[in-house]
């Protein structure tokens, strides 16, 4: 699933490929994925005009019109944002295709239909709309501790909580909690001042080292528990076999060496 990493590697190619160019068409072939608006009102909404700028809370992008009127963007499961060259078939499961006058495109691929489009007032009336919690990457570590002081249960689920700490998913909060030797269930509540500071530490770190790997489990660093995030996968750091367990009502993986379930390991 798209976490901040790869949604922020996505806003990346939209900023840096698809500004400043005319919009011709739009062509939604998902309109369940449109959210406040019809095809034709996208359509409306963007014809004539450029993407101007491109902003991401967690994961959610959002691409600005040269109108001032934004475009939502989210990925659901599955999700991405392809640039086309001019010429360039799109993808298969492309739901929504934005077609520039000269010829490129900009394709929201979705193999599973559980994506999101909207078309918010702003990027800060759709945060508030849908009482999402600040941005992981603008997190610090008072803001992190105040957040953490007003949970209850395992500390994976709240790391995933998109309305306390926006970005984190399944994925990137197994890579966090193993950085900072923190078993995923543990009790939010019992983890120590000290831990606590390290997780978030660590979910600075891991996240931006992943945005520098573009997402790419290949080339994360190898102390990067992603790349073996399956049965039979080697702990990088112990060399043991990491294990699974049902946390936050998702399979987390971890080192049961490394990360004990004693919930304070300073
Ligand atoms: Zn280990």
């Amino acid at each position: 699933m798209p976490e901040l990493p790869d949604v922020e590697i996505y806003r990346r190619r939209l900023e840096d490929r698809a500004l400043h160019q005319r919009i011709d068409t739009v062509h939604v072939a998902a309109p369940e994925l449109l959210n406040d608006t019809s095809r034709q009102g996208l359509g409306r909404l963007a014809h004539g005009h450029r993407f101007s700028l491109a902003r991401r809370h967690g994961k959610c992008l959002f691409a600005g019109l040269d109108s001032g009127s934004w475009i939502m963007l989210h990925f659901g499961m599955s999700g991405s944002l392809a640039y086309l060259e001019r010429g360039e078939e799109p993808p298969r499961y492309c739901r929504c295709l934005f077609r520039f006058a000269n010829r490129a495109s900009l394709a929201y691929v979705a193999r599973r239909k559980l994506g999101r489009i909207a078309t918010p007032t702003s990027p800060r009336a759709y945060v508030d709309a849908e009482a999402l919690g600040p941005d992981a990457l603008d997190m610090d570590a008072d803001a992190f501790a105040a957040s953490a002081a007003k949970r209850r249960g395992q500390v994976k689920s709240w790391l995933m909580d998109q309305g306390s700490i926006a970005g984190i998913g399944n994925v990137y909060s197994d890579e966090i909690l193993f950085q900072a030797g923190v078993h995923p269930r543990c009790a939010v509540g019992e983890l120590s001042g000290k831990t606590l500071g390290r997780v978030h530490r660590c979910m600075h770190t891991v996240l931006e080292q992943a945005i520098d790997a573009a997402a790419d489990p290949e080339n994360m660093p190898d102390s990067f528990l992603i790349p073996k995030r399956k049965k039979g996968g080697r702990c990088p750091r112990c060399a043991g076999e990491i294990a699974s367990v049902k946390a936050a009502g998702r399979t987390a993986w971890f080192c049961p060496n490394c990360q004990p379930q004693t919930c304070s390991p300073d």
